[in-house]
C-alpha cells in the first residue's frame, strides 16, 4: 500500500461543526457538550480532560512510531505519538497500559477510542480534533468559503487570528520555492474548490499527488487549525517521490520548473467526470462573447481546462542565411502549440548608464514585454525570427506569466525569475513594482487587476474586453539581500476573501501589504 495515499475510505459518523469552540475555553467546552452522568461517563470525562491539543501534530506522515506501518495508525491524544492498532496485541494498547494515556484517534477515519478498555468515543466530543486531522467541507461550505473567510478569521490554540487560505507554511529546508507555488495554487478557485471536496478528489484522482494536494488545501483553508500555519510535509514527500527527487527538501527548487512539473503531473492524475468537465468548460467559454467552435475532444483534465493556453508561432528565415546583408524573410513554418505559461524576457538595465540613478530606475511595462505576442514584433534566434500570437480560443482561464531575468548574453550571471498566476476580472487600474534584488534589477510595472490580453489575440477574435482581462491572483518573487548567495522565494496573494488586499507569505511569515 502506498504510504502517501491519504484518500478517505470511511466518513466519521458525525460531521464536524463548521466553527471550532472559542480557543480560550476549547477543551472544557468540548468536555461539557454532553455532561457525563454514570461511572462510564466519568471515565470518559477524565479521558477527555487528558487531551493535550498543543502537542498534536497531524501534518506528519501517518506511520506507527514503532512498526513504521501506515495501516491502522492512531494518534495518542495526550502525547501525540502515532501508534498502530487498538487490539490487545497492538502498539497502541501497549502504549495505553504503559503511560495511562486513554484516548486514541484513527488517523484515517478520525474514529476515537478509549484504551485499554476499547470504548468508542462519541464523535461530537472530539469534533474539533477530528476537523484538524481531516478537515471536511460540505458543498455549501465550499461555495461560501471566501465569504466565510472574510467574515470570521481562523483562530489557533494560542489565540492568534489568521486569514483562512493565507497561512504560513513550514520550510522543510529550501522548500520556499515549492511552498510559494503550492500556496498560489490553493487560491485558483476551481482547483481549490475541487481540492476541498474530499469525495470529488477521491472519485477523480488517479494519483497520490492529487490526493495529497487535496489534503494540503483542506488544511490551508481550515478555520480551526491548532497552529496558524501548515506543514506541507506529506505533500512534499509525495512530490519528492513522484519527481524522483528532482524537487525535494534540501535542494532549492525553481518555482517555474516546479509549477510546470506539478501541473503536468496533476493533469495526469486527475480525470474529471464528464459532466463536471463539461460544466467547467462551458463556464470558461461563457467568458467569450463570440461563438467558438466546440473542441473536437473535450479535455477532461482539470489542469487543461484551467491553465492550458495555445500560442501560434510563425517562423521565418532570412534568405541567404545569417550572413546575408539584405534579404527577404522566407516563411518556414506555422505551428500552434499548447502552453502552461508565457515567457517574457526582462531586458537588463543599460550596462554603462549615464548615471547610477538611471540604472536603478530602469523600468519596463508589462505591455512592452507582452509585445512579443502581438504577432508583429519578431523574436530573433540566429538567422531565424519568430512571431507569436494567441489564437482565438488560446487564452487560458488562468494565465501564468514568467518574467525571465536570466542573462540573455549567457554570461552565467544568476538571475531571478518571477512567475505569476492571474485570473479574470474585475476592472479598475493600478500598477506596482515588486521588490527585486537580483542581478537584473529592471523593474517591471504591471497592472494589478486590469491586464487586457486583447492585443495579443489573433485578429479574427471577436471578443469583448471583459473576456480578455485578467486580475492578479498571485505573484511569486525572488528576493535576495546584498551578499546573500541564493535568496528566497516569497508569494504575494490577492485573496478573493479580501478584495483589494495583498498578503506576502514567505514560509511562516504572513505580511499584509499596502496596495
Ligand atoms: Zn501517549
Amino acid at each position: 500500500m502506498d504510504a502517501t495515499n491519504v484518500k478517505r475510505r470511511r466518513r466519521p459518523s458525525s460531521p464536524p461543526p463548521t466553527a471550532p469552540p472559542a480557543p480560550a475555553v476549547r477543551s472544557t467546552s468540548v468536555a461539557h457538550q454532553q455532561p457525563p452522568t454514570s461511572d462510564d461517563d466519568a471515565a470518559l470525562r477524565v479521558a477527555l480532560a487528558s487531551v493535550v491539543r498543543p502537542v498534536l501534530d497531524f501534518d506528519r506522515e501517518k506511520v506507527c512510531s514503532v512498526t513504521l506501518s501506515n495501516l491502522n495508525v492512531y494518534a495518542c491524544l495526550t502525547c501525540g505519538v502515532l501508534v498502530q492498532g487498538r487490539g490487545p496485541d497492538s502498539v497502541a494498547y501497549a502504549h495505553a497500559l504503559e503511560t495511562g494515556h486513554p484516548l486514541y484517534m484513527h488517523t484515517t477515519t478520525t474514529a476515537a477510542w478509549m484504551l485499554p478498555d476499547g470504548t468508542p468515543v462519541p464523535p461530537a466530543l472530539l469534533a474539533d480534533v477530528a476537523a484538524v486531522l481531516r478537515p471536511r467541507y460540505a458543498p455549501a461550505d465550499i461555495a461560501g468559503i471566501d465569504a466565510a473567510a472574510a467574515e470570521a478569521p481562523g483562530v489557533d490554540l494560542a489565540g492568534n487570528a489568521y486569514l483562512r487560505g493565507v497561512v504560513g507554511l513550514n520550510n522543510l529546508s529550501a522548500t520556499d520555492g515549492i511552498n510559494a507555488v503550492l500556496l498560489a495554487l490553493a487560491h485558483v478557485r476551481p482547483l481549490r474548490d475541487f481540492a476541498l471536496d474530499d469525495d470529488a478528489v477521491a472519485a477523480a484522482a488517479r494519483s497520490p499527488l492529487a490526493s495529497a494536494f487535496g489534503a494540503f488545501v483542506r488544511k490551508v483553508w481550515h478555520g480551526g487549525n491548532f497552529k496558524a500555519h501548515v506543514s506541507p510535509h506529506e505533500l512534499v514527500q509525495v512530490i519528492a517521490k513522484l519527481s524522483r527527487k528532482r524537487f525535494r527538501p534540501g535542494v532549492p527548487s525553481d518555482p517555474l520548473a516546479f509549477l510546470v512539473w506539478f501541473l503536468n503531473e496533476l493533469a495526469r492524475g486527475i480525470k474529471l467526470p464528464k459532466a463536471q468537465a463539461k460544466a467547467l468548460f462551458a463556464d470558461a467559454r461563457s467568458r467569450l462573447d463570440g461563438e467558438l467552435p466546440a473542441p473536437a475532444k473535450l479535455s477532461r483534465s482539470l489542469v487543461d481546462l484551467l491553465f492550458r493556453g495555445k500560442v501560434t508561432t510563425r517562423t521565418e528565415e532570412l534568405e541567404g542565411g545569417a550572413a546575408a546583408v539584405r534579404g527577404d524573410w522566407i516563411p518556414i513554418s506555422v505551428a500552434t502549440v499548447p502552453f502552461l505559461f508565457l515567457a517574457l524576457e526582462v531586458p537588463n538595465p543599460p550596462l554603462y548608464p549615464s548615471d547610477k540613478a538611471a540604472e536603478l530606475a530602469h523600468q519596463v511595462s508589462l505591455a512592452q514585454l507582452l509585445a512579443k505576442y502581438d504577432g508583429v514584433t519578431p523574436t530573433h534566434i540566429g538567422a531565424r525570427r519568430r512571431k507569436y500570437i494567441i489564437p482565438q480560443d488560446g487564452l487560458p482561464r488562468f494565465l501564468v506569466l514568467h518574467l525571465d531575468r536570466s542573462d540573455a548574453a549567457g554570461s552565467g550571471a544568476s538571475g531571478a525569475s518571477g512567475a505569476s498566476v492571474t485570473a479574470p476580472p474585475p476592472p479598475s487600474a493600478a500598477s506596482a513594482a515588486l521588490p527585486d534584488t537580483s542581478a537584473n534589477a529592471t523593474v517591471v510595472n504591471f497592472p494589478l487587476d486590469n491586464l487586457d490580453m486583447a492585443p495579443y489575440l489573433a485578429p479574427a477574435a471577436a471578443v469583448a474586453n471583459s473576456a480578455t482581462t485578467y486580475a492578479l491572483l498571485a505573484a511569486i518573487t525572488h528576493e535576495r539581500e546584498a551578499g546573500q548567495a541564493s535568496g528566497t522565494y516569497a508569494v504575494t496573494i490577492a485573496p478573493a476573501s479580501k478584495p483589494g488586499e495583498y498578503f506576502r507569505v514567505l514560509d511562516l511569515d504572513v505580511t499584509p501589504l499596502k496596495a
